[in-house]
């Protein structure tokens, strides 16, 4: 029904081995949103985003996609409802070909082609035979995009994806996210650098220790700039 999150998440507990992590998580996803979640190192951004995916499974709570439980699936199959990942390390395999590297995952209906991911980054077509290892971090990182959206997803889950890379490539990356917002795609956003987080999102929820202790919408975020940044402070 209309006015239903895309991504719900409630009471979400993780645990590393006997450690705590996560402690009563709430935050939900709307239809088309860009979302970030902010914080300082080891405030379990990272966390929940492996808790959605089902990667991390030593953890307790609801989460429902499109209205539907997919607490208890394995990963492939929460990618297989419109969930695609993108880790902080990117995820690419160095010793095959740009070209491998897009052609590799199967592609779904809906999905980007090959032809798509170099229009929208000439540079991998420019790159296309060069080995994954061989490409810049901001190339990686591009890369790292267009090959989960191969799946057609729904929802992109990206970890910091503008960490180490030059301004100029940050922004570049920050342009896709948001034509791909304009084409109907919801993102969570994990983000430590607040200019590209607050550029790009429409609200943000902020992480400290664990737990989600504030969340701030975009229209909100100039009067609330000097929180945000005493929050990642370190
Ligand atoms: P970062 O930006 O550094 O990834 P984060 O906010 O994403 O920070 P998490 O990576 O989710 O934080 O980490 C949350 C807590 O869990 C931290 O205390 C971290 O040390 C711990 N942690 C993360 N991964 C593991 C692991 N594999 N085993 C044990 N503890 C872990």
């Amino acid at each position: 029904p209309p006015g239903t999150p895309l991504l719900q998440v409630r009471d979400l507990n993780a645990y590393y081995g006997q450690s705590h992590v996560l402690h009563g998580v709430n935050l939900h996803v709307n239809p088309g949103e860009v979302v970030s979640l902010i914080g300082r190192n080891g405030a379990g951004k990272t966390t929940t985003l492996k808790s959605i995916m089902g990667v991390l499974r030593s953890r307790t709570g609801q989460i429902t996609f499109g209205g539907q439980d997919i607490a208890r699936l394995p990963s492939h199959k929460v990618a297989a409802r419109g969930l695609a990942w993108v880790p902080e390390e990117r995820a690419i395999l160095g010793t095959l070909s740009v070209k491998e590297n897009l052609e590799l995952p199967p592609a779904r209906s809906g999905g980007w082609t090959t032809e798509r991911a170099y229009e929208a980054f000439p540079v991998l077509r420019e790159r296309g035979h060069h080995p994954g290892s061989k490409l810049s971090g901001g190339e990686q990182q591009m890369l790292a995009i267009v090959r989960v959206l191969r799946s057609g997803p729904k929802l992109l889950l990206l970890d910091e994806p503008s960490e180490g890379l030059a301004p100029v490539i940050v922004q570049a990356i920050g342009r896709i996210i948001a034509e791909l917002q304009r084409e109907g795609l919801s993102v969570l956003l994990v983000e430590q650098n607040l200019k590209f987080a607050t550029r790009l999102a429409d609200r943000h929820y902020v992480f400290v220790d664990g737990e989600v202790v504030d969340e701030v919408r975009r229209e909100d975020v100039p009067a609330r700039q000097a929180d945000l940044l005493r929050y990642l402070s370190v």
